[in-house]
């Protein structure tokens, strides 16, 4: 179905085919990767970090939990409501996990829920970046040192954006970006692993050669290379960094249209949060990207009626994720700690409005006008 007013769009066209030419018109730009180097290039000098471009966000997280050398009972611990994509590949290599609820301002995993959840078997929490906001990382971050665990961000959501003067991506000790279409910076499929500190770079290395000490070879540490380890292969094509560069290059200015969209949604319908309709994210802070902007309604039912008569004048809405803990395969595999105040609200109440760079005031406002109108006729 073709919406009016979609719910996302791909990369603005005048980006998306800047360096396009530059790929396809010589023939050695795929192995040279020269794009490749300079959006890795952007990476090291807005974050720093050891970068690693991959398929997928999902990739990357898979990456991460390769890194964690998982024993058998090993526990993780991860809020209900997000992406299947957080958790799936921390169980493939044998994680139980655990589950916790989100606060209730912008949905983040809850510092205080995790530190109720953490056990002796517990490796490593992941958090997830909800709409480009943050959890309390001065908490999450001391409750991982006191207990010896890792700090996984899982950042698909936060491009662009800075907490408390640091980009998000930095606060863990690995962080996982998406550029899936969805996102604020996106080459259609694409992700990112950026480990912040020192510990695993030997077996990353190694982990990201598909297992292997090739580099060592290269080197000429080695008169051969060989299989060492578990290994990936996770293509990230000259034509994805064609696509993904000049979005890195103008990531102040989409940043600040999506910022400039959000705002003219917040400012126009908080007056009908106020009276009691729904509630809507608390207003911007300076360094929030802007990721998505949602109306959290009075019941599931209301929720789901507004999403269809928004659907049925071309405007498409969506929902979110289902809470993980309450779905067929995350209540047989993993468990929640503690009470669920917020997740079952944010996963069955709330609803996103469309939101994507290039998003015209005209289609802002033609959103906002269906969305009033839905509550007053
Ligand atoms: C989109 C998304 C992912 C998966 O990203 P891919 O690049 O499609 O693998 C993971 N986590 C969250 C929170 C997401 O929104």
């Amino acid at each position: 179905m073709i919406f009016e007013v979609p719910f996302v769009s791909g990369p603005p066209t005048d980006l998306q085919n800047k360096y396009i030419n530059e790929v396809v018109s010589a023939s050695d730009s795929f192995w040279k990767k020269s794009l490749t180097r300079r959006c890795e290039g952007w990476f090291f000098n807005h974050l720093g970090g050891e970068r690693y471009f991959v398929d997928s966000c999902t990739t990357a997280l898979g990456a991460c939990a390769i890194l964690l050398n998982l024993r058998p009972g090993d526990e993780i611990i991860f809020p209900s409501f997000t992406h299947v994509s957080t958790v799936v590949p921390f169980v493939i290599q044998g994680a139980a996990p655990v589950f916790v609820d989100v606060e209730g301002s912008h949905f983040c995993i809850d510092a205080d829920k995790v530190s109720e959840a953490i056990t002796d078997r517990t490796r490593a929490v992941v958090a997830v970046n909800y709409g480009g906001w943050a959890p309390d990382y001065v908490k999450l971050r001391e409750l991982c040192r006191q207990h010896q665990l890792k700090l996984i961000e899982d950042n698909a959501h936060g491009m662009g954006a800075v907490h408390q003067g640091c980009r998000l991506g930095t606060f863990g000790d690995y962080a996982a970006f998406s550029f899936e279409k969805q996102k604020n910076i996106t080459c259609h499929e694409g992700g990112l692993l950026l480990i912040n500190g020192e510990d695993s770079l030997e077996q990353v290395e190694k982990l990201m050669n598909l297992g292997t000490n090739r580099l060592d070879f290269d080197r000429n540490k080695t008169s051969h290379y060989e299989w060492v380890g578990l290994g990936l292969k996770a293509s990230f094509t000259e034509l994805q960094a064609a696509i993904l560069l000049p979005q890195l290059e103008d990531l102040e200015r989409i940043t600040s249209d999506r910022r400039s969209a959000w705002r003219r949604y917040h400012d126009q319908l908080v007056p009908y949060a106020d009276k009691g309709f729904f509630s809507v994210p608390p207003v911007l802070k300076e360094g929030d990207n802007a990721h998505l902007f949602y109306l959290i309604l009075d019941d599931q039912s209301i929720r789901d009626q507004l999403r269809a008569y928004l659907n049925a004048q071309s405007i498409e809405a969506q929902f979110h994720y289902f809470p993980l803990h309450r779905s067929v395969f995350g209540s047989k595999v993993g468990r929640f700690v503690g009470d669920d105040h917020h997740t079952s609200i944010a996963g069955m109440h709330l609803l996103r409005l469309p939101l994507f760079t290039g998003i015209s005031p005209d289609q802002l406002d033609r959103v906002v006008a269906a969305v009033i109108q839905f509550f007053t006729s």
